[in-house]
């Protein structure tokens, strides 16, 4: 069961399209894991068709119609993930299948040092998403952070503080958050997470290694 779910704020986001691409994959995955925030979604979307609709009379500028026509163009081309429900019991839910090209196997996994491993999915100079695997019972750097970042775990559990979030479950942090997140024991902890503006570590190694690893 999913106990900690994204706040209506993001979901609103989210379904007005206004959220960069790197947090739509952790959204719409945390959707496909936890039914009624899909329910939710799909209410945020009919509200803003309503109010759509509701808008009538409005006089268009010369060239809206080829603008609009053009967005229309790129959208098909760059189909933004939706939530869909989980069809099986793999480790990634549907809309990060499509990222990934596949299951679990098709992750291409780069080593991060003490057993780590990360697979950069997008990144552009809004934010990047990037899949995590962490060996149970490891710490992660000691950070903060320069802007949004949205961890989902897919598998295992981590600690933070004195909450533990599970697989469906996602922590929002911000630049006010600063944190240790510690794997649980038991079962090794592979997580998505998205992050604005790059991670702040406190201490000298991770510093150093940052850029290698664009975090
Ligand atoms: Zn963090």
């Amino acid at each position: 069961m999913v106990t900690h779910q994204l706040p209506d704020e993001i979901l609103t986001d989210y379904a007005a399209g206004n959220l960069p691409e790197a947090f739509n994959v952790v959204v719409a995955s945390h959707a496909s894991l936890c039914p009624p925030v899909k329910n939710r979604i799909d209410d945020l979307e009919d509200i803003g068709g309503a109010v759509l609709d509701s808008i009538d009379g409005i006089e268009m500028s010369s060239g809206s119609l080829e603008a609009t026509l053009a967005k229309i163009t790129g959208a098909a081309a760059m189909p933004s993930p939706k939530p869909q429900p989980s069809v099986d019991c793999s480790v990634l839910p549907a809309p990060l299948r499509k990222y990934v090209g596949g299951g679990l196997a098709d992750v291409r996994w780069r080593s991060i040092g003490m057993g780590c491993k990360q697979s950069i999915l997008a990144s552009d100079s809004d934010a990047s998403v990037r899949l995590l695997y962490i060996p149970a019972g490891s710490e992660m750097p000691d950070h903060g952070h320069h802007g949004m970042e949205m961890t989902l775990v897919l598998q295992g559990a981590f600690l933070d503080g004195s909450e533990r979030f599970a697989r469906g479950d996602v922590e929002v942090a911000d630049e006010d958050t600063n944190h240790t997140p510690i794997a649980d024991v038991g079962e090794d902890c592979i997580c998505l997470a998205a992050c604005a503006g790059g991670l702040k570590f406190n201490g000298l190694l991770p510093r150093i290694a940052q850029p290698f690893f664009r975090l």
